[in-house]
């Protein structure tokens, strides 16, 4: 099964849950989606890491053959070509590499080239497959990363995959869901943590994914994200607690449930949850 953890905003706990779960896993896979700022490999510490770049295609110009028509420059949507002082300029950070250009240039003065936008590392952390993207930095789209990450030819045979995808819900995100088979949301119980909450909760709507919340740093006081859960009947898979002991586990970049029993306990419950959450929506789709 493919589990996606999500967060409206970056430091909420999506990659203590992912890697976390990864661990009481076993053989399992963790993918680190999150290409801006990736930090689960921090914990895991893989073993063998092999680094692949990943290169996207932009426009090159023979300036030889261009004759100034700016056919390709009206054609080109995102406006990633410009044509000033006589000259074909080409905006490589706004370029979508639809190719599009090139092909429609009438005096072949447009060719492709690679760029590099980051790599993938692949590596072993025990019985788990470590995957990250990184971003190089000035990139603007981490999604040829993410998708690299998340194609089918490069999983093994192991029966669970975690993703940790990016904080928020723009195109890297849902480029991230769209083939998960379940959603956990993790979120904090403060109101601007219902806010966040609230944005990948719409996302997973549209994306009509089956999904579950993880509530992170839990208090015995007031808690509005677990108030919002009850108000849109959204199923509370766990409550982390505010801790100590785990936040402490955290900035060694130590793997909680390898170091405490009480957070293997915790994430083998969730684990289990998860699954029977994923057997029970197949189980409803078979029907269907
Ligand atoms: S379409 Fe070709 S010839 Fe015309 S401006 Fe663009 S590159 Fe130059
Ligand atoms: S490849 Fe597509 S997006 Fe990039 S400059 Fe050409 S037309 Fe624009």
């Amino acid at each position: 099964m493919k589990i996606a953890v999500l967060s409206g905003k970056g430091g909420t706990g999506k990659t203590l849950v992912s890697v976390n779960l990864a661990a009481v896993s076993g053989n399992s896979e963790y993918i680190d989606c999150d290409v801006e700022e990736p930090n689960g490999h921090l914990f895991l510490k893989p073993d063998n890491v092999q680094e692949k770049g990943i290169y996207v295609k932009v426009p090159q110009v023979n300036y030889d053959l261009c004759n100034g028509c700016r056919k390709c420059v009206d054609f080109c949507k995102y406006n990633a070509l410009a044509h000033i002082r006589d000259r074909l300029i080409v905006f490589e950070e706004v370029c979508h590499s639809c190719g599009g250009c090139a092909m429609l240039c009438p005096e072949n003065a447009l060719t492709e080239k690679n760029k590099s936008v980051g790599k993938v590392l692949e590596g072993n952390s025990d019985q788990i497959t470590v995957r990250t993207g990184m971003l190089n930095t000035g990139e603007v789209s981490g999604i040829p990363i993410i998708k690299d990450l998340l194609d089918e030819s490069n999983f093994g045979s192991c029966k669970n995959v975690f993703i940790d995808c990016p904080p928020g819900s723009a195109c890297s995100v849902m480029e991230s869901i769209k083939d998960a088979d379940y959603c956990i949301l993790v979120a904090e119980p403060t109101l601007f943590g219902v806010h966040n909450l609230n944005m990948v909760y719409e996302l997973v709507k549209i994306f009509k994914k089956p999904f579950g919340a993880v509530l992170n740093k839990c208090t015995d006081g007031e808690n509005p994200a677990e108030r919002f859960c009850h108000e849109n009947n959204i199923k509370i898979l766990s409550k982390i607690p505010f801790d100590s002991e785990l936040g402490m586990l955290n900035s060694n970049a130590e793997i909680a449930v390898f170091k405490s029993k009480k957070y293997k306990e915790l994430f083998l419950t969730l684990l289990d949850k998860v699954t029977q959450e994923v057997q029970n929506e197949a189980a409803i789709n078979s029907q269907r």
